[in-house]
């Protein structure tokens, strides 16, 4: 780490890209079915696994069962009505094609609080609790529409919350019935 002399913080030293190898397991490396395809936002706090992890502890995974992650942003909200048609159409095009591909019974869709996607298309809010509020507001209209879609699959919604106070991650799924 060396310093930059005009900000005084620290840069991080750059290294050249080298070849990476990690051992995932034979049975997930041919594995051809997918418990869920589960929708999240691509934001960098959420990255690492920690999608995976919430989504594991909410709903019950069992170690040997994979699934789909497509991160597009805003997370499912990219199906709201005040996304863009071709955001709208990208995201959906990966969640069927991957729920096809691999047969998924589950699809899973997810949102989250501080979400810079949203505040993008002029979503700001006075509070966190006006901001969760109408994350599962549009979450259950767009969980609704896309289980109308596929009735033959189980459709969730959750909506992801970041805590800047405790630091923590919380996954809170709620019902679309
Ligand atoms: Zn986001």
């Amino acid at each position: 780490m060396s310093m930059d002399v005009a900000t005084g913080c620290g840069v991080a030293e750059l290294v050249a890209p080298r070849m990476a190898r990690v051992h995932i397991g034979c049975d997930r490396v041919r594995a051809k079915t997918a418990r869920a395809v589960v929708v999240s936002c691509p934001d960098c706090r959420t990255a690492g696994g920690v999608v995976e992890t919430l989504v594991r502890q909410a709903f019950g995974f069992l170690h040997d069962q994979l699934f789909d992650d497509p991160r597009l942003g805003g997370g499912v909200l990219g199906l709201a009505d005040f996304a863009t048609p071709e955001h709208s159409v990208s995201l959906r095009s990966h969640i069927d094609l991957l729920a096809n591909l691999h047969s998924t019974p589950e699809v899973i869709l997810t949102s989250h609080g501080g979400c810079g996607w949203c505040r993008l298309h002029g979503k700001v809010f006075s509070c966190r609790k006006a901001e969760r509020q109408f994350h599962i507001e549009q979450g259950i209209i767009v969980a609704r529409k896309v289980r109308s879609e596929m009735p033959h699959r189980t459709v969730h919604y959750a909506y992801l919350e970041l805590d800047d106070v405790s630091g923590d991650a919380t996954l809170e799924p709620i019902s679309i019935d």
